[in-house]
C-alpha cells in the first residue's frame, strides 16, 4: 500500500485524512502544532474514524494509522507528502521534514500561494534532497472543521482545480495522481511562475478586506451586523478586485516577452476564474460583484472579527486574508513586477493599506523581508526569473 503523509491538523487536513485513507491510501499525519497530534488521535478513536459530511449529503469516513509531531515517525517511507497549511507554515514544516525525506518523495502544497517553489527547491537543495514538488492554485474545498478530530463539514467543492509541478514534465502525472485520490478534476498548468501569478486569493482576501474595511478600519459592529465577506462585495470592492486582477494580466502579458516560453493563458482573470471554479454554484454571473454574492459556496462568511471589550466586534486585520495573501501573494507579485517593470498601482494601493494593518513594511527599500518574492531568493533581474523559469521546464 502506498503511503501518504498529510502534514498539518487543520481544515484541509480534516478532509484529506479520510479522502486518502479511502482511497487506499495509508495514511500518517505529522502534525507538530499544539497538542493537535494527540487531539486528532483521540478524537479519530473516538469517532470511530474522521467524517467528511459534503455539502450534497455525501459522507466519508477514514482514519489515519499513525499521528505524530515527530517527523521521523511519519515522513520516512512516505512517497507523497502533502502540506494543509497556511504559506506561513511551508518554511518551518519544509525545514523539519526534509532530513527525514526519502529521495523520490512528492511533496505539494494545497494550495501553494506565492513563491513556494522559490522556497521548496532552496530548503530541500541544502538538505541535499531531490526537489519533486508541486503546488496547486487552491485548496478544492471550503472546508470547517465541526468537531475536532471528529468531523468536518465540506461547504463547496471547486469544480476543477489548477496545478503546477517542479520539474514541470511531472506535472500531469501529479494531475492523474490527484484525480485519484482526491475524486475531483486536476488541470496542469505550465509552470509555478504562471501559478504564482495565477493566484487568486491574493487578490480576492486582501481586495475584499480593503473594500469593505477601508476608511473604516475602528469601526465595531454587534455581531449580527459584522459584515458579509464575499456577498458584501459592493461595487466598490469589485472595482478595486477588478483593477487588481488588470494589474495581474498587466504582468502576465509583459513576462510573456520577457520569459521564454511563459504561458499568460494560465493566468487567467479573476471573473473567469471565479465563473470556471464555482461552475453551479452561482446564480447570476452578470457581473464580478454578482458572481461574489450568489456564490452558494460563499454564503454566510463572514469579515474575520475580534469581540471587543464593550461586547461588541472589531474587524481583525492580523487574519489570514492579509497576514497570508499579502506577504506569500500580492508581495511576491510586486516583486516579480519590479524585475519585469511593469506598474501595478491597484495592488501597490492594497499591500500598502495592509503593511498599516499588518504593522509590517515589505516593501522597505525593496528589501521584501519576511516575503516569498523573487528578491528573497537572489532574483534582482528579469533574465535571472527567465533562467529559473527556464530550469524548471527542461528538468
Ligand atoms: P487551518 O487554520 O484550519 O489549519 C492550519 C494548520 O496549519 C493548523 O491546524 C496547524 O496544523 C498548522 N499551522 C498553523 N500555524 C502553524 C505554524 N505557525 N507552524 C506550524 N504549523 C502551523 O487552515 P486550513 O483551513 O486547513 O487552510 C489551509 C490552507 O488552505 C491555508 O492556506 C488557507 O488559506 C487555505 N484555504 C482554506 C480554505 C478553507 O475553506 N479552509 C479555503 C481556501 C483556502
Amino acid at each position: 500500500m502506498a503511503t501518504v503523509t498529510i502534514c498539518g491538523g487543520g481544515n484541509a487536513a480534516h478532509v484529506l485524512i479520510p479522502l486518502a485513507h479511502a482511497a487506499g491510501w495509508e495514511v500518517n499525519v505529522y502534525a507538530p502544532y499544539g497538542d493537535e497530534a494527540e487531539r486528532l488521535r483521540q478524537g479519530m478513536a473516538r469517532n470511530g474514524g474522521l467524517r467528511i459530511r459534503f455539502e450534497d449529503g455525501r459522507e466519508i469516513v477514514g482514519r489515519a494509522h499513525r499521528t505524530s509531531g515527530d517527523p521521523a515517525q511519519v515522513i520516512p517511507g512516505a512517497g507523497l507528502i502533502l502540506l494543509a497549511l497556511p504559506a506561513f507554515a511551508h518554511g518551518p514544516t519544509l525545514e523539519a521534514i526534509a532530513p527525514h525525506l526519502d529521495d523520490d518523495a512528492l511533496i505539494g502544497a494545497l494550495p501553494a500561494r506565492g513563491g513556494f517553489d522559490y522556497q521548496a527547491e532552496a530548503i530541500l537543495r541544502r538538505a541535499g534532497k531531490t526537489a519533486r514538488f508541486f503546488g496547486l492554485q487552491t485548496l478544492p474545498w471550503a472546508c470547517r472543521t465541526s468537531r475536532y478530530g471528529e468531523e468536518v463539514t465540506v461547504l463547496g467543492t471547486k469544480a476543477v482545480v489548477d496545478l503546477a509541478a517542479f520539474p514541470a514534465s511531472e506535472s500531469r502525472a501529479v494531475a492523474e495522481l490527484l484525480t485519484g485520490l482526491l475524486q475531483l478534476p486536476f488541470h496542469a498548468i505550465s509552470s509555478f511562475l504562471a501559478l504564482t501569478l495565477a493566484n487568486t486569493g491574493q487578490i480576492i482576501h486582501p481586495g475584499i478586506m480593503y473594500g469593505l474595511c477601508y476608511g473604516r478600519e475602528e469601526a465595531t459592529y454587534s455581531r449580527d451586523e459584522i459584515p458579509h465577506f464575499y456577498q458584501g462585495v459592493d461595487g466598490f470592492t469589485a472595482e478595486k478586485l477588478q483593477a487588481m486582477s488588470d494589474d495581474v494580466q498587466r504582468v502576465a502579458a509583459v513576462l510573456a516577452t520577457a520569459v521564454a516560453e511563459f504561458e499568460p493563458a494560465d493566468v487567467l482573470p479573476l471573473y473567469d476564474w471565479v465563473c470556471r471554479a464555482y461552475a453551479g454554484d452561482i446564480a447570476d454571473e452578470s457581473t464580478l460583484a454578482s458572481a461574489f454574492v450568489t456564490n452558494q459556496a460563499y454564503a454566510g462568511l463572514r469579515v474575520p472579527a475580534r469581540p471587543t471589550e464593550d461586547g461588541r466586534y472589531r474587524v481583525d486585520f492580523t487574519a489570514r486574508y492579509l497576514a497570508e495573501d499579502v506577504p506569500y501573494g500580492l508581495v511576491v507579485v510586486r516583486g516579480i513586477a519590479r524585475l519585469a517593470g511593469v506598474a501595478i498601482p491597484a495592488l501597490d494601493s492594497v499591500i500598502k493599506w495592509a503593511e498599516e494593518r499588518l504593522n509590517h513594511r515589505y516593501l522597505d527599500g525593496d528589501s521584501y523581508a519576511g516575503s516569498r518574492a523573487p528578491q528573497v531568493f537572489g532574483m534582482n533581474k528579469v533574465a535571472q526569473l527567465a533562467e529559473s523559469h527556464r530550469a524548471q521546464l527542461e528538468r
